[in-house]
């Protein structure tokens, strides 16, 4: 499958020196605090995987599902909740864990949503994020990487259902889309 890209933006070696960077920084952010990683269904899985792994201490883990994109290649602003949380998350510090930021609508309105379910707080951390997402007021605290406008795939980014499972982050060659 590793054919089918044409460039790959992002290493897994990349990647993964990454992440330890950032869960350095979550485990200070967070160290004695009730913290719930919440990771949004299916892209964030690997980010989930890795970063989870990558914290010096025991973290409950949660998932919300959402659909905001179909096969396509672009956003569709609509937001829909697949899978809720099984966790009440009143008075715990919630921690999003994304794969990706693009116009941003999506993670807005998650974060929107836990917010009003009286958490301690709501945090981001994005294993990526695109241009747009700057011209939007979403606050994301840890950002992996700033990646150009260009659609990605790649380490739980798919395409179609499809290349979920690459360990780095690329675009696709033109003959994937036609
Ligand atoms: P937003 O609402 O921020 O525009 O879009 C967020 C969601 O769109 C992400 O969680 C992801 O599922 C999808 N998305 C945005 N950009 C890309 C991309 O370059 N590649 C893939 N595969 N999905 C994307």
């Amino acid at each position: 499958m590793g054919a089918d890209l044409e460039r790959v933006l992002i290493t897994e070696d990349e990647i993964h020196a990454k992440l330890a960077e950032l869960a350095e920084e979550i485990a200070a952010e967070y160290a004695g605090k009730d913290v719930l990683l919440v990771g949004v269904l299916k892209g964030a899985v690997m980010v989930m995987a890795d970063l989870m792994r990558a914290l010096p201490m025991t973290v409950p883990v949660d998932w919300m599902a959402v659909s905001s994109y179909g096969s396509g290649t672009k956003s569709s602003g609509v937001v829909r909740i697949l899978k809720d949380l099984d966790a009440d998350i009143s008075g715990k510090h919630v921690l999003i864990v994304e794969d990706i930021v693009d116009s941003g609508l999506t993670l807005s309105w998650i974060r929107a949503n836990l917010e009003s379910r009286n958490p301690a707080s709501v945090e981001i951390v994005t294993l990526l994020r695109k241009p747009e997402a700057a011209k939007v007021e979403v606050d994301v605290r840890w950002v992996g990487f700033d990646i150009p406008n260009e659609f990605v795939v790649g380490y739980g980014l798919d395409y179609a259902e499809q290349y979920r499972g690459l360990r780095q982050v690329g675009t696709l060659a033109p003959h994937v889309y036609s």
